[in-house]
């Protein structure tokens, strides 16, 4: 699944085996990108429809799934940062590079802290 495809707010990002303790009541995790405040949620993998996590730019929201282990909600917080960048300046990045960008810089320590 490409972002060229779909909408990159609405982008579900498959094929990753991807979940960072999250308990409804709980405080929410917030994050600014680019001088915008977004809502981090961990929400179950049946909402998630089996995916690893997904963003909306225009709702301001990241979402990770809560079953997956605390490295891949990492990880998968790190991809999704790196949608909402591409979305934000337009850089157009497709699923794929967003994929491949998100794991090199996972595995030379980048982490997303919130
Ligand atoms: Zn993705």
């Amino acid at each position: 699944m490409i972002l060229s495809v779909i909408p990159s707010f609405l982008a579900p990002c498959r094929n990753r085996e991807y979940a960072v303790q999250w308990e409804y009541g709980g405080s929410m995790k917030k994050i600014q990108i680019l001088g915008k405040e977004y809502k981090i949620e961990y929400v179950d993998n049946k909402t998630l429809g089996g995916n690893c996590g997904d963003c909306n730019t225009v709702k301001a929201y990241i979402r990770i799934n809560k079953d997956i282990t605390k490295q891949q909600q990492e990880d998968t917080l790190l991809h999704e940062v790196i949608h909402i960048i591409s979305d934000e300046v337009t850089l157009e990045l497709t699923e794929g590079q967003v994929g491949r960008l998100a794991t090199i810089l996972y595995s030379i320590g980048v982490r997303v802290h919130v």
